[in-house]
């Protein structure tokens, strides 16, 4: 059987500079994100890693 935890986590890269960060939680992720993207303009990826 497969653990029953199964958790994924959510990777926030910026397209344009350094930033990205490794979250559990997808709301703050989603706040890195929508952050740098107000603050900077640049764009950033958000991708799922399981
Ligand atoms: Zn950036």
């Amino acid at each position: 059987m497969k653990s029953s935890t199964s958790r994924k986590r959510y990777h926030v890269v910026c397209r344009e500079c350094r930033v990205e960060g490794l979250f559990d939680v997808a709301d703050d992720a989603a706040d890195l994100e929508r952050d740098h993207a107000a603050e900077t303009g640049h764009r950033v990826a958000v991708g799922r890693v399981d």
